[in-house]
């Protein structure tokens, strides 16, 4: 069986938060890996109301420098230092990431206690771990900024009763099957084939804020979640061109074309909050399976 991944969203709201809604951050956890994406003000308290532990993130992405994406940074950071975390945590950005970062850690006076691994991403694949690979992908909107996607590979998996009942013996014979090959033991032959199955992939796209562009549809194409920024609805589309944000109607347009499988809206404005539906309503003009997030909204796919 496929290992789950866990999407907690921690904070949706756009520039300024509300009472309901945290400033932007969304935990991916995937096995051993809990991915953060962006990292607003609060978020460690919004860990801790999910209950959830700040100590397990292995990885920080940062789609950009605006205030409400990583406002949080300090706190965390402080936060780790003094829980004994002692990994090396890795932090990925946009260009200007490492000068940031430098210049935060300074201003906070932070006691180095664990190795921070700041890492510039403009573009392609970051991370590789043979089992899922991280994607960045540079937006548009008026500083440095990035959309990213998690991706698991499609896999071999091997059926384990088949295997037994056919008696080969367990070693680099089975190995060989499991990687697609066809094997010969004691004179008889054994495809690959009939020992394994496919197992389908899981692709998970975030597009925080940005300015509408033809980059987006092909990096997040078949995603099984697509999360988009909706600072916007289209009734306000001059100010989103101005602002250099989404609207919701753009983001069901991008679900639909990339071929997504579900879409959720976040990073949202407080002048929608008592007409959620109408935003909603705008996205799913071009693309029924969408939702709003709401703070500590989970998705397992
Ligand atoms: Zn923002
Ligand atoms: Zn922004």
């Amino acid at each position: 069986m496929a290992s789950k991944v866990k999407l907690t969203f921690l904070g949706t709201s756009a520039q300024i938060p509300t009472a309901k809604r945290n400033h932007s951050a969304i935990l991916l956890n995937y096995e051993g890996e809990n991915i953060l994406v962006d990292c607003g003000e609060g978020t460690q308290m919004q860990f801790r109301k999910a209950g959830l532990n700040p100590c397990k993130v292995t990885r920080i992405l940062i789609s950009h420098w605006h205030s409400d994406h990583v406002l949080g940074l300090p706190g965390l950071l402080s936060t780790l230092a003094l829980s004994g975390y002692n990994k090396n945590l890795y932090v990925y950005g946009p260009r200007g990431t490492k000068e940031f970062m430098r210049d935060l850690l300074k201003v906070f006076n932070f006691q180095k206690k664990y190795e921070i691994i700041v890492e510039e991403v403009n573009g392609g694949k970051f991370y590789d771990n043979g089992d899922f690979y991280l994607e960045a992908q540079k937006m548009q909107h008026g500083i440095p900024a990035n959309a990213y996607s998690f991706v698991i590979k499609d896999k071999l998996r091997l059926d384990k009763k088949k295997v037994e009942k056919s008696k080969l013996p367990f070693g680099p014979l089975i190995g060989k099957l499991k990687e697609g090959k066809d094997i010969t033991y004691e004179g008889k032959k054994y495809k690959s084939k009939d020992f394994v199955y496919g197992e389908k992939g899981k692709k998970i796209s975030i597009v925080l804020d940005t300015l509408i562009n033809e980059k987006i549809i092909p990096f997040v194409k078949n995603s099984d979640i697509l999360i988009t920024e909706s600072s916007f609805s289209s009734e306000n589309s001059v100010e989103a061109k101005e602002h250099l944000h989404l609207t919701a109607k753009q983001c069901g347009e991008i679900a639909k074309k990339s071929k997504s499988s579900k879409l959720i809206l976040t990073h949202i404005s407080q002048r929608y909050e008592n007409n959620i539906k109408g935003l909603l309503d705008d996205a799913k003009s071009s693309f029924k399976n969408a939702v709003i997030a709401e703070d500590f909204d989970e998705f397992k796919i």
